[in-house]
């Protein structure tokens, strides 16, 4: 599996744009485009090196590519990453070179929402290029609550497949209340599930604590709580072969990408009988969404989360096919995305 892992490790193109007078420095990186053009959005983050950054963009945009496949959509795998804080540095004329970037791009890439860029800045950029989805005018708004639909279905997924077949009295631990996370506590709370959460802006923990009776935990020892799931909805990175054996839940499934420093990670959830819902499958729903936007007659709801609720469906194979051949579900979910991939790439 790493060996055909690594033959999709090439990205096709990538895109470096920098205006120092406007506070313009991103990157924009096209990962696949055999099934479509590259879709994916726009990350706003203050990373402290250049490296890091690249890093994050190409093993975002490399993620765009699977979840597309699986989902069975025609995109691409794209992502773009402006390095900045987006509370302090996103400024209109950021925006503006941006708007330039996207196009000079000319078609290649489309973009949207992702942490950092809402959905103010995708209308922004709608009235200055037309490669923009998830606006209010002529699009499908925020795609956020679509993607805390699919999660949310996909952790009812999960439960079942471990033979829970109600969320009533379940204990999540939610990491990031932002707005796929904090709508999704909204879910899991009107079904009767506890909660305990954490966030690194403490306000939103206490806003959690009053509106879903949430346990609020320090930001190190969500991993540790002793849920059924681990919620993951906030920057990726959180599990490693240094934090995998601190893990209370014995289910991962949740909103981020890549939430696993390795993909070799899923084999380390699987050894301590850790059922992992794969990123790209379980949060599809957001591009799902957007991706209805460039259908030809424009955005049907109906349609759209119509194919939302597929994800537990797609999901309960990944976990049945995984236990029968005791392999990581991520390796399973890979392989769904190269037999599609490869499959066009032969027509
Ligand atoms: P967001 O920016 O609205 O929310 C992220 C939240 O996480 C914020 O409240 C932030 O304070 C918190 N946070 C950041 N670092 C943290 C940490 N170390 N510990 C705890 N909390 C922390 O972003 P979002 O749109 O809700 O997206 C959440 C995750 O889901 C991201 O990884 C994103 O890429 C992924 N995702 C989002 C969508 C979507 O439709 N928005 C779709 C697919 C995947």
């Amino acid at each position: 599996e790493a060996a055909k892992l690594d033959a999709f490790d090439n990205h096709e193109r990538v895109w470096h744009g920098r205006d120092e007078e406007r506070g313009l420095n991103a990157i924009v990186a096209i990962h696949n485009t055999v099934l479509g053009p590259g879709l994916g959005g726009t990350r706003v983050w203050p990373h402290e090196t250049f490296e890091a950054a690249l890093t994050d963009v190409l093993r975002l945009s490399r993620g765009m590519t699977f979840k597309s496949a699986v989902a069975g959509m025609d995109f691409g795998g794209g992502k773009a990453l402006i390095i900045a804080n987006s509370k302090t540095d996103k400024t209109p004329a950021l925006l503006e070179a941006y708007a330039e970037m996207l196009i000079a791009l000319n078609g290649q890439y489309f973009t949207g929402e992702d942490v950092g860029f809402t959905v103010a800045d995708a209308d922004f950029l709608r009235e200055r290029t037309p490669n923009v989805t998830g606006t209010t005018v002529g699009g499908s708004g925020n795609p956020s609550p679509v993607t805390a639909h699919g999660v949310f279905l996909g952790i009812k997924a999960a439960l079942k497949h471990r033979g829970v077949a109600t969320l009533d009295g379940v204990h999540v631990a939610v990491q990031g209340l932002g707005s796929v996370g904090w709508t999704l506590c909204e879910k899991l709370h009107a079904e009767g599930a506890r909660l305990s959460v954490t966030d690194i802006d403490a306000a939103r923990m206490e806003q959690a604590k009053d509106a879903f009776g949430a346990t609020p935990v320090a930001l190190d020892d969500i991993l540790k709580v002793n849920a059924d799931v681990f919620a993951p909805c906030a920057l990726g990175g959180v599990l490693s072969a240094e934090t995998i054996p601190l893990l209370g839940a014995k289910i991962v499934a949740g909103a981020a990408n890549n939430p696993l420093v390795r993909h070799e990670d899923a084999r380390l959830l699987m050894e301590r009988g850790v059922l992992y819902a794969p990123d790209y499958v379980i949060n599809a729903g957001g591009l799902l969404n957007v991706a209805a936007e460039l259908a030809p007659g424009g955005y049907d709801r109906e349609a759209t989360m119509a194919k939302v609720a597929k994800i537990p469906e797609t999901l309960a194979d990944i976990f049945a096919r995984a236990e029968a051949q005791k392999r990581p579900t991520n390796d399973v979910a890979a392989e769904i995305a190269f037999e599609r991939i490869n499959a066009a790439r032969q027509r």
